[in-house]
């Protein structure tokens, strides 16, 4: 498994010729070309337009499902995709692995201002590990539970602050997923969200925690 930062929150996953895309909003990066990848599945934690992206546009061209809360993959199917409409609290198979979706403290709309039901952060298991994408939200016990009942390796957590935890608060919430590896997200992206990287380093670090700092200009 291979897991790549495009930016943002914005992030793909490549287990063995398959990829799967997470919040696609990647016309950030024009380095990062989605037509190269086998791409066969795509979540979206929420309907904001920093994280819907191009889902649609390249779920149509891929023919690669969107899964989503109910209300958001509704949305997609009216727009011509594939879709696989989800709640809060039940894996789905896939055969590539897993997924949960889990509560994140944050709103969710689309451009048209219609309801897209709930806010949400994944859960994946993929070959033995578990990766928790947060989505957009603000520092929650929800987090205490997600490390009682899922335990995931790996969290990759928004620091930007503003519409989500800052770094203070994405330690925090570090420390209570008792994850291994913290990779950071959400930052620097618009003036409102610039994050210090080397205070969340340190933050991170004194909680005996990795991070992985990965750099979307090195695909
Ligand atoms: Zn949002």
């Amino acid at each position: 498994m291979d897991l790549k930062y495009i930016g943002h929150s914005a992030f793909e996953i490549k287990v063995g010729e398959k990829s799967i895309l997470i919040d696609p909003y990647v016309s950030i990066n024009p380095k990062y070309d989605w037509k190269k990848s086998n791409i066969v599945d795509i979540f979206v934690t929420h309907a904001h337009a920093d994280h819907l992206g191009e889902a649609i546009e390249i779920s149509k061209e891929k023919e690669a499902p969107i899964t989503a809360i109910v209300e958001l993959a509704s949305y997609c199917g009216k727009h011509g995709c594939k879709t696989q409409g989800i709640n809060f609290g039940g894996w789905i198979n896939y055969d590539w692995g897993r997924a949960v979706f889990v509560p994140s403290y944050h709103t969710s709309s689309l451009p048209d201002g219609s309801y897209a039901g709930m806010a949400a952060g994944i859960i994946f298991d993929i070959e033995g590990v578990r990766i928790y994408h947060a989505g957009d939200t603000a520092l929650t016990s929800e987090m205490k539970t997600i490390k009682e009942l899922y335990s995931p390796n790996i969290a990759l957590l928004p620091i930007g602050g503003y519409y989500t935890m800052d770094v203070e608060h994405a330690a925090v919430a570090a420390k209570w997923l008792g994850v291994q590896t913290v990779i950071p997200m959400h930052y620097d992206t618009f003036p409102t969200i610039k994050a210090d990287l080397q205070k969340f380093t340190q933050l991170i670090q004194a909680g005996n925690t990795n991070v992985a700092i990965l750099n979307p200009e090195q695909l």
